[in-house]
């Protein structure tokens, strides 16, 4: 059972989408231009001018540009504030003069969200990279926005805990970002949303007033709970500056295993019998279909142990808590918790794998983390992130390649545990941008009219951004669209946050 081939590096690509959104149509109207008294104005509030004023249109391009690589801003400035008082100056005086901006974290957002449609000021946050504290008694971490989420859990890791959030940007992306974006990723199914974690927040409004709930009470039922208005409004309402979170405790051991199945009802009762089985030792449920399997075979050094025959894969991570054993007892009960799962099952699963230490734990985990640079490497791509009932993942994902015919190879990877699956799309090589273009008219708006039909949520994760601002209403009604404006003209009257992202 236990066999193991050794997985080797991956190889980037260095091409990615081309620039197709620089079309959309921008409603600029009412703001000012950038001048050279505000340029002296943001030099005299800001600390160290000198890296936190950037002008130089070199350094600006990639605070211009996503991580698809598929926009193109025209921003003039990025400022980089350090305190929320700084951030809190930077607005008023925006709003005062209609300059409007756009929050920036670690720019990983995969919905154009981050960038400028025209040219906005950027405000990054990556100065603002403190962490100001863990408090072990109640478990909340206190940090500024700006840090980035790997820092946050290699801070936290000699205290025993971790952010109850991870993904696979986590390199980049920052704290404030993800609840910018309310991120999900690859815990959620163990630790609950960052609805659920987030027990304190600084947020700085469009006019500079700064909302400090971060007394991060456990209890505190004293009116609206206004913080969770912050999380997942993608930089249109205010701008997060400090966050406290609840952090759960790191296991005392985990492993992880990978299975191949050849049938979707399979796919459907080995997820049935992990949650009953493994319950609260489950943390994590993955999955990938051939297609997928079979592009970073093509595309990247990243090798399956178990082969290229199989129609599907899962990969399931789970954990033991008990940390009054030591380690060895305890990853020894681990295994024999997936030996004994692997018996339960043995009808539905083809093959399967256990890691046998953090290099082979390592490598399962990027078979999967990076499926979405499989695609990239293989040529320009269409990516989706939708929710969908889990056994309509398949048809999904067959009706979009019966839609591409042979012009481009489509595959269905994502956090099945939580119904969220990514259908990405990759035409071969990164040149023929008249295919492509063909092949987006065929496909939008026609696969969010397929996800209607499949009553699924046009946006599980990545949120809506710019991309899917004009789709919005295929999940939201009239009547929440109407709310959603009513609290942005409260918040944002001048409408400098993030034009045109969320709303058009
Ligand atoms: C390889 C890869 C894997 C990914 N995996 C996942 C995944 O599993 N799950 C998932 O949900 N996402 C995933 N993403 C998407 C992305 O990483 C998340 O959306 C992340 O939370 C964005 O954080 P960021 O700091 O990069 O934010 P950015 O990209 O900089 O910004 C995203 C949005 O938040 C706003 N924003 C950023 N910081 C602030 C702030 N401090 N205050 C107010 N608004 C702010 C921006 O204006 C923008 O609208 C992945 C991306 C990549 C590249």
């Amino acid at each position: 059972m236990l066999r193991y081939n050794k997985i080797l590096g991956f190889q980037k690509s260095s091409s990615r989408r081309p620039t197709l959104h620089g079309l959309l149509k921008l409603s600029q109207c009412g703001y000012s231009k950038l001048n050279s008294d505000d340029v002296t104005h943001f030099k005299s509030i800001l600390s160290k001018p000198e890296i936190s004023v950037v002008e130089d249109q070199d350094d600006i391009a990639s605070y211009n540009s996503d991580w698809w690589n598929l926009m193109r801003g025209k921003s003039q400035m990025v400022l980089r504030p350090s305190s929320t008082e700084e951030v809190s100056q930077v607005l008023k005086y925006c709003n005062s003069r209609h300059l409007p901006v756009v929050p920036q974290g670690g720019n990983t957002g995969l919905v154009g969200g981050s960038v400028p449609l025209n040219d906005e000021i950027i405000i990054s946050l990556n100065r603002m990279n403190q962490i100001i504290g863990f408090d072990s008694s109640f478990s909340i971490v206190k940090t500024q926005a700006g840090v980035v989420l790997q820092r946050l859990i290699d801070y936290l890791q000699p205290f025993g805990y971790m952010p109850p959030v991870d993904l696979g940007a986590r390199g980049s992306c920052q704290i404030g970002g993800n609840l910018a974006t309310n991120a999900g990723g690859i815990k959620l199914l163990k630790y609950n949303s960052l609805h659920a974690n987030t027990i304190g927040l600084k947020v700085v409004l469009p006019d500079g007033t700064i909302l400090d709930d971060m007394r991060a009470l456990r209890k505190d039922n004293t009116g609206y709970h206004l913080k969770h208005l912050f999380i997942g409004s993608e930089g249109t309402l205010g701008i997060i500056t400090e966050t406290a979170i609840l952090c759960p405790k790191i296991s005392a051991a985990s492993n992880v295993a990978l299975f191949a199945l050849n049938s979707f009802d399979h796919v459907q009762e080995v997820l049935t019998a992990s949650k009953e089985f493994l319950s609260e030792n489950l943390t994590a449920i993955e999955y990938f279909d051939k297609e997928c399997n079979l592009i970073m075979k093509d595309n990247t050094k990243i090798f399956n142990p178990l082969g290229y025959a199989h129609n599907y894969y899962l990969l399931i991570e789970i954990s033991n808590f008990d940390d009054t054993s030591d380690v060895e007892t305890n990853t020894k009960a681990i295994e024999q918790k997936f030996f004994k799962f692997f018996e339960q099952v043995s009808d539905y699963v083809q093959d399967g794998v256990i890691a046998q230490d953090k290099f082979q734990f390592n490598s399962i985990w990027e078979l999967r983390e990076r499926i979405v640079e499989g695609f990239v490497s293989q040529g320009l791509a269409f990516t989706y992130d939708f929710s969908l009932p889990i056994d309509k993942f398949p048809a999904f994902v067959e009706r979009m390649s019966d839609r591409l015919g042979n012009h481009a190879r489509t595959g269905g990877y994502g956090h099945i545990g939580d119904g969220n699956i990514h259908v990405q799309a990759s035409i071969k090589g990164h040149d023929d941008l008249e295919l492509y273009q063909k092949l987006e008219t065929k496909l939008e708006p026609w696969v969010f009219d397929l996800v209607e039909e499949f009553e699924g949520s046009i946006s599980a994760e990545h949120g809506i951004g710019s991309f899917k601002s004009p789709e919005l209403h295929r999940n939201k009604s009239d009547e929440m669209i109407k709310t959603m404006g009513q609290m942005k003209q409260i918040f944002d009257p001048n409408r400098i946050l993030n034009p045109n992202k969320l709303f058009q």
